[in-house]
């Protein structure tokens, strides 16, 4: 008799709009975003790209039907 595990299953709290009830559609906007770009010059005066970071400003998180700043709800993701 081999005992059977439980399965578990995760059930997140899902995000709804509360302006109109959205569930499904969603969008982030980043704000102040920056894009860092380090070179490496060789002799020959070209350049090498080393290596590309993003540094995030404040992300801003939008209901996709009536635009709704859901930002606060966004922290639960
Ligand atoms: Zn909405």
């Amino acid at each position: 008799m081999v005992a059977r595990k439980p399965v578990t299953v995760l059930v997140r709290e899902k995000i709804v709009c509360p302006y109109c009830g959205n569930q499904e559609e969603f969008y982030e906007v980043a704000e102040n975003a920056l894009m860092v770009v380090h070179y490496l010059q060789n002799e020959d005066g070209t350049f090498v790209p080393l290596d590309e970071s993003m540094e995030a400003g404040a992300v801003k998180f939008f209901c996709g039907r009536c635009q709704a700043d859901l930002s606060h709800l966004r922290d639960r993701l």
